[in-house]
């Protein structure tokens, strides 16, 4: 593929070399990320190309948020011709792609009320309002949220807070208050810690930033009970889970319990930031006019982009590829030196490698190997590849994992 084209200081030309970019990217972005090497150009379903041209099998979809594949066409037609006719006008007015999509989230998840919001973080705060909200109607006047160490919920400052691995970070300090964790899957623990005060448990049914680590079905069990018991609310962070990335629309149809509120984000847009907090009947009444709100949420495009994204994912025969794709790439990858376990359900797998690999380095061989996956944690490689992918694309990839932890033992 020839170098692309842009138009810089007004006159079109070859793009920047990535050392150009890099420096600018230094001088006037806020140096919060670690970017690999490499500057992107183009995607078509599993495949990214780079500014040279060279191709790439992208087993991350943009951290799991690409899950119909790079420029699905049935998504970019969408914001197309949405983009082409309304893109915006604030939650003041009515918008039939906003309302339609409400209605298709609900129907297939907890039967009550949306709220939309513009990514996984925002989504939680809503969660966290309604919970806390809900606790004081209940005569709770300092509700507490209990989660799970290793969790991640966001970065804003009430997810952050529900976040313990991140919540300890001082210098961001003071954090939000009301908030505990303990230990992961300790269901004993968490019983010990729901109590009087508690306005809602809040979990990641698969830990995923900390490295696709599943909870067991005793500790939801667990969670649920405590919940009923103590009249709070269980939530299921699903930013990761959902949106077919387990084999199911959402990760809480493959578990023993049913959440009271459920967050989805990532994948729900297909790449345009949108994110919901769904509600049961029951919790869809708690906020009001007034509670809460955002200027840009369940904006026009998005919606439709996410309407498009469902219609593709919320397809039993595709949920059936997840499921079978996700073993065979499972039983592949157990078969080759250097990987001691392989964790998570459908698309999403956390890769255990064996004791002394290096799975960074592990990660930036195949990045140079010219397929993309992250390291969430030391020892592990993380695959989201998009729910699209074929099965000459995983066997591909289960080589190249093969070949490089061949060079790395
Ligand atoms: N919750 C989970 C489980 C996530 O994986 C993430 C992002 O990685 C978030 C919340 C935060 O989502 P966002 O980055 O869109 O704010």
């Amino acid at each position: 593929m020839a170098v692309p084209l842009r138009v810089r200081d007004g006159r079109v030309g070859p793009g920047m070399e990535l050392t150009e970019l890099q420096a600018l990217e230094e001088r006037y972005l806020m140096q919060t990320y670690r970017r690999a090497p490499v500057e992107f150009v183009r995607g078509e379903g599993a495949v990214l190309w780079d500014a040279e041209g060279r191709e790439y099998l992208d087993f991350l979809a943009g951290i799991s948020v690409c899950s119909v594949g790079h420029c699905h066409p049935d998504v970019v037609e969408a914001v197309r011709e949405q983009a082409g006719r309304l893109i915006h006008v604030s939650n003041l007015f009515y918008t039939e792609p906003m309302v339609r999509l409400a209605e298709r989230l609900s129907e297939s998840s907890l039967g009550g009320r949306v709220f939309f919001s513009n990514s996984g973080t925002e989504a939680n705060e809503c969660a966290i309002k309604v919970a806390r909200k809900h606790a004081h109607g209940r005569g709770i006047a300092e509700p507490e949220i209990v989660s799970f160490e290793r969790d991640f919920h966001g970065r804003t400052y009430g997810s952050l807070a529900a976040t313990p691995g991140l919540a300890g970070n001082e210098a961001l300090g003071p954090m939000l208050a009301g908030f505990r964790s303990v230990p992961v899957n300790d269901a004993e623990a968490l019983r010990g810690a729901v109590g009087e005060r508690t306005a809602a448990v809040l979990i990641e049914p698969i830990q995923g930033e900390s490295g696709v680590y599943a909870i067991d079905d005793e500790a939801l069990h667990a969670a649920r009970a405590a919940c009923d018991e103590a009249g709070a609310l269980l939530i299921f962070d699903e930013i990761q889970t959902g949106m077919g990335r387990t084999g199911s629309l959402w990760a809480y149809e493959q578990t023993p319990v049913r959440p009271d509120l459920l967050t989805s984000a990532k994948a729900l847009g297909g790449g345009f930031p949108i994110g919901a907090c769904l509600a049961t009947p029951e919790t869809a009444e708690v906020l009001e006019a007034g509670d809460h709100g955002s200027t840009f949420a369940g904006g026009a495009v998005a919606a439709a982009a996410a309407l498009a994204v469902l219609e593709i994912v919320d397809d039993p025969a595709l949920l059936r590829g997840v499921r079978e794709l996700g073993a065979s790439l499972r039983g592949q990858l157990l078969a080759l030196d250097g990987v001691r376990e392989v964790r998570g359900r459908g698309l999403m797998l956390g890769v255990g490698l064996a004791e002394g690999i290096d799975a960074a380095a592990v990660g930036t061989d195949l990045l140079e190997r010219g397929l993309i996956v992250n390291v969430p944690e030391e020892g592990t490689l993380r695959l989201l590849p998009p729910l699209t992918v074929d099965a000459e694309q995983i066997e591909r990839a289960a080589a190249l994992i093969g070949e490089s932890l061949l060079t790395a033992l």
